[in-house]
């Protein structure tokens, strides 16, 4: 095993990933762009953490000289990470990339530069950008991080090698659930199939008290709705102010601009309050749709004589008590009619109507 082996012990369930870089640094034939592509919670940005430490470190990683553990404190003075201003990647951090790119590395063997969005280019950015990616001096690399290639400008993505990452597999997020977070092996399972693969989901979920009651204040709904009880009307109240209340925190972080504040950064920072909450709003009414399709799902598997498929795993006592083998069609049509208004969200849609005609087609199916 080489050097490269140890240093990826943060990135998990990435294999593929992991054993290509380090073979990469191991036989020195390192490129000098790379593109990190995979969903989020897949550990994209703790693999070029990583990687940029192996490229300067002296020893390809020894993870104990001063480079290494400088990296490992992120404050290398050779390894920068460039993330988005607002939406965008501007043209002045890439020509404050294209200067600082000329200085040589001042403690090590290698300027890194990682790009935490590469589809954030904007194509006055990508322009600017282009000539430097593709003729680095031969001490610099580039990592660009992005959820997916198609998210990347093609002129971007043409110049970089491309190193794909999966989500994670369910058995390694229980595994750290139940290691790192000390975790039941029953919440560890539930997590973790919850979570889709994405493993900063997971660790989130573990670690948000008011969010794990949410959870259940959703399931409660599914329960009531397949017992043919709760109104519709009231259900979308509920939601619609747990959304509201989303919203406002969001939209409170940050240094909100002072009254009256005509300037462009106030301006700059109200628009970007108003994005986040509307994106925590967004994300919450996403949350309690996925939490229903999830319990919709596990009373169907329940009712088909599969319960080990269960993603609700800490529920199924009252799975297998309230899914019934005569109902697993109306189970189906649930799912349904959740996942279609689940497709519909990040679109222009009226939120309240949208919540308002599923529930009543709930009702209806159920
Ligand atoms: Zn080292």
């Amino acid at each position: 095993m080489g050097a490269g082996h140890s240093l990826f012990h943060d990135v998990i369930g990435q294999q593929h990933a992991t054993r290509l870089l380090a073979a990469a640094i191991d036989k020195g034939r390192t490129s000098h762009a790379y593109l990190f592509h995979g969903p989020d919670g897949s550990g994209r940005m703790e693999a070029a953490l990583a990687f940029a430490a192996a490229l300067a470190c002296e020893r390809h990683g020894c993870g104990e000289c001063a480079s290494c553990r400088k990296a490992g404190r992120g404050t290398h003075p050779d390894i920068s990470v460039v993330a988005p201003v607002g939406a965008f990647i501007t043209v002045d951090q890439v020509r404050e990339i294209n200067s600082s790119v000329y200085l040589r590395p001042s403690e090590s063997r290698s300027r890194v530069f990682i790009i935490a969005d590469a589809g954030a280019f904007n194509s006055e950015s990508a322009n600017a950008f282009l000539k430097t990616l593709e003729e680095p001096p031969e001490y610099a690399y580039f990592l660009l991080l992005a959820a997916g290639r198609d998210r990347v400008l093609p002129t971007i993505l043409s110049r970089c090698q491309t190193v794909r990452f999966g989500p994670v597999p369910p058995a390694d997020i229980e595994r750290v659930l139940r290691e790192e977070e000390g975790m039941s092996e029953t919440m560890a399972q539930t997590f973790a199939r919850i979570s889709g693969g994405d493993l900063a989901l997971a660790r989130r979920l573990c670690g948000d008290e008011d969010l794990v009651g949410r959870r259940r204040t959703y399931i409660d709904m599914g329960r009531r709705l397949a017992r043919g009880e709760g109104e519709a009307r009231a259900m979308v109240d509920d939601l619609m102010e747990a959304a509201a209340a989303a919203g406002e925190t969001a939209g409170a972080e940050g240094e909100a601009p002072p009254e009256g504040f005509e300037g462009k950064g106030g301006r700059q920072l109200k628009q970007d309050a108003h994005r986040r909450a509307r994106a925590a709003r967004t994300a919450e009414v996403e949350t309690a749709l996925d939490t229903l399709s999830a319990w919709f799902r596990d009373m169907l598997v329940v009712a088909s004589g599969a319960p080990e498929a269960v993603i609700n795993r800490d529920y199924e006592l009252e799975l297998e008590r309230e899914a019934h083998e005569s109902r697993a069609d109306a189970y189906r049509q649930a799912v349904g009619a959740v996942n279609a208004t689940r497709a519909k969200l990040g679109y222009n849609i009226d939120l309240e109507l949208a919540l308002m005609a599923m529930f009543h087609r709930l009702q209806e199916v159920l």
